[in-house]
């Protein structure tokens, strides 16, 4: 069988590293890579070479290959040269309607985006969700703390003594509770706020302290995420982070809803009322920003308060983000492939929620 590794356009990111590429050949699957695949992040082609594998152009692996890896970047004229009992496995942000995911639905191969995957114990070992949120939730604060103008730890000096930063971090799911940890390691104090009261607790264990707000809508049927929350809510929580941002030096957000626009969580009169020379790190700036002033990919200045709109801060991370990002594809192909590329497990939910097709495959 012929895995077929193609370009991630839009990112810092490959499919398969050169050390997973060779775990594939081990197991027996020729691999062909497009060449400069892995260019982006610090893998050429002669290493690729060495491991055994193929280089080919982009037309070459798209039509040749039996299953084709890719992050994000797949165009209709790629859809269309790929060969209809092909499988396709990437992250495709497959919650969000789109051109790529109406093409994908309607391509005759099995395309898989991995963003879809229940984050459960079964598959957690090919959540990609978590891999390059817990990369970015680290990312954030280190980047945070470079354009903070000033100390993360107490310093006590000869010359005086001066006070430890003060973070917010704002949702702690992975990458709010990396962001956390990371903080709490450079020495800041940390207060962190989610609706989900569960993880209080690890929040907490992590050094932080919880701050909530009575009353967050919770549902079990959500599979773990966030669900929207009622007016009085949303305006008693916006009064909770307004109050806090205001002592902090740096707030770190990464509130999000799948499917759903990001909560809005600081208003335009916090920011305005924040100190100078405090930082804003927007990790939702993709889906709307949790910050109302955030620009996705940019950072603007509003009177001395730096925000910085990133939601692909792994981007920065490329080497490491690809060989989690390839570990998490290597162990998804092991489950869906263990009874051959014409048996996949279709009843299970690892299969089912990620296959972007518009009508139900028929189980072998
Ligand atoms: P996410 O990226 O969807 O959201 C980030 C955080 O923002 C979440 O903690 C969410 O509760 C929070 N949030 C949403 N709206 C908010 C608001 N208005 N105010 C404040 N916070 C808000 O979440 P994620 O990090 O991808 O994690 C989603 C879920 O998946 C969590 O329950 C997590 O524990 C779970 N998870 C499970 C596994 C596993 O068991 N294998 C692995 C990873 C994550």
């Amino acid at each position: 069988m012929v895995i077929g590794v193609v370009k991630c356009t839009e990112e810092n990111l490959v499919a398969l590293v050169p050390q997973v590429a060779s775990k594939l050949i081990k197991d027996e699957y020729q691999i062909v890579v497009e060449s400069g695949a892995g260019k982006a992040s610090g893998y050429n082609d002669e290493i690729y070479e060495s491991t055994g594998a193929v280089i080919s152009s982009r037309d070459e692996v798209l039509s040749k290959a039996d299953v084709i890896l890719t992050g994000t970047g797949i165009t209709k004229s790629d859809v269309d040269l790929i060969k209809a009992d092909a499988i396709l496995v990437g992250k495709f942000n497959g919650r969000v309607a789109s051109e790529l995911i109406t093409n994908l639905k309607e391509c005759k191969a099995q395309a898989f985006s991995l963003d879809l995957l229940p984050r459960s114990t079964i598959a957690q070992s090919m959540d990609v969700l978590s891999s390059l949120a817990s990369l970015s939730g680290y990312k954030a604060v280190v980047t945070a703390a470079d354009e903070f103008a000033g100390y993360f730890p107490m310093m006590t000096t000869s010359a005086g003594t001066i006070p430890p930063a003060r973070v917010l971090i704002l949702g702690a799911g992975v990458a709010g509770l990396q962001a956390i940890a990371t903080a709490k390691r450079l020495g800041a104090i940390v207060e962190a706020f989610d609706v989900r009261t569960a993880v209080r607790e690890e929040v907490q264990s992590l050094g932080a302290k919880f701050i909530e707000v009575e009353g967050a809508q919770e549902d079990s049927a959500a599979g773990g995420y966030a669900v929207e929350q009622s007016e009085e809510y949303i305006s008693k929580q916006k009064e909770l982070i307004h109050e806090t941002a205001l002592k902090a030096d740096v707030v770190i957000t990464t509130a999000n809803i799948p499917g759903r626009k990001a909560p809005v969580l600081i208003e335009n009169r916090t920011v305005e009322a924040m100190k100078q020379g405090s930082v804003i790190v927007d990790m939702a700036s993709a889906s709307g920003g949790n910050c109302e002033l955030s620009k996705d990919a940019e950072t603007v200045d509003i009177d001395g308060v730096k925000i910085i709109g990133d939601a692909k801060l792994y981007n920065l991370m490329g080497k490491q983000a690809s060989l989690l990002y390839s570990n998490n594809i290597y162990n998804f192909l092991k489950y869906i492939l263990k009874e051959g590329k014409d048996n996949l497990p279709y009843d299970s939910e690892i299969v089912s929620q990620s296959l972007l097709k518009v009508e139900e495959p028929v189980s072998a």
